[in-house]
């Protein structure tokens, strides 16, 4: 799947694998019903619609803010992704996790073309501000508790590579929509 099209109104450019501030950690959010960063969500939300995403964090536009976005819906990079309204999770923190970790394929607008069998605890309590300035805690499970930790790892500088177990583990995107995909459909 080649993207070889005009960006979209307020779609932003995505950082790649290599560029520095992927590896930085993201500073707290102070400002949230600021102007600023209300359009920032906004954009972050189109783009991430735009390039078939499920999630993307903030230092993925370099911008260095504890900010990510989930945004859960069959798409075609993940055709049984549960469908939800996209959320904008500010200054989170992960409270507790289940002791059990499930594999699962994990792929990153930062690291195109490439996915990996990632390890991710199935459930997880968690603990943001939302994009009212509102604190929200919630129980998350299987695919979205998934996101979650992704999008919670690029604040930390963290990509899904630096948590496959193996190289073995890896794919490139053309081989996992042959071999995953099409023998699920
Ligand atoms: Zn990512």
């Amino acid at each position: 799947m080649k993207i070889n099209r005009e960006k979209i109104m307020g779609e932003l450019e995505v950082a790649q694998l290599g560029n520095n501030i992927l590896r930085c950690q993201a500073q707290p959010v102070n400002n949230i019903l600021h102007k600023k960063l209300q359009q920032i969500i906004d954009n972050l939300i189109v783009t991430v619609i735009a390039t078939n995403g499920v999630g993307i964090a903030a230092p993925q536009v370099s911008i260095n803010d504890r900010l990510f976005i989930i945004a859960s819906r069959p798409n075609l990079r993940y055709p049984k992704a549960p469908k939800m309204d996209p959320k904008a999770i500010i200054n989170p923190r992960l409270i507790s996790h289940s002791e059990d970790r499930v594999k699962g394929w994990e792929g990153c607008l930062s690291v195109p073309g490439i996915r990996g069998l990632v390890p991710r605890y199935r459930v997880i309590n968690v603990e943001y501000t939302n994009r009212e300035g509102k604190l929200e805690r919630q129980e998350l499970t299987d695919f979205v508790a998934r996101i979650f930790q992704h999008e919670y790892d690029h604040l930390e500088g963290l990509v899904f590579l630096d948590r496959v177990e193996s190289t073995t583990d890896l794919m490139t995107e053309d081989e996992y929509q042959k071999q995953i995909i099409q023998l699920r459909n």
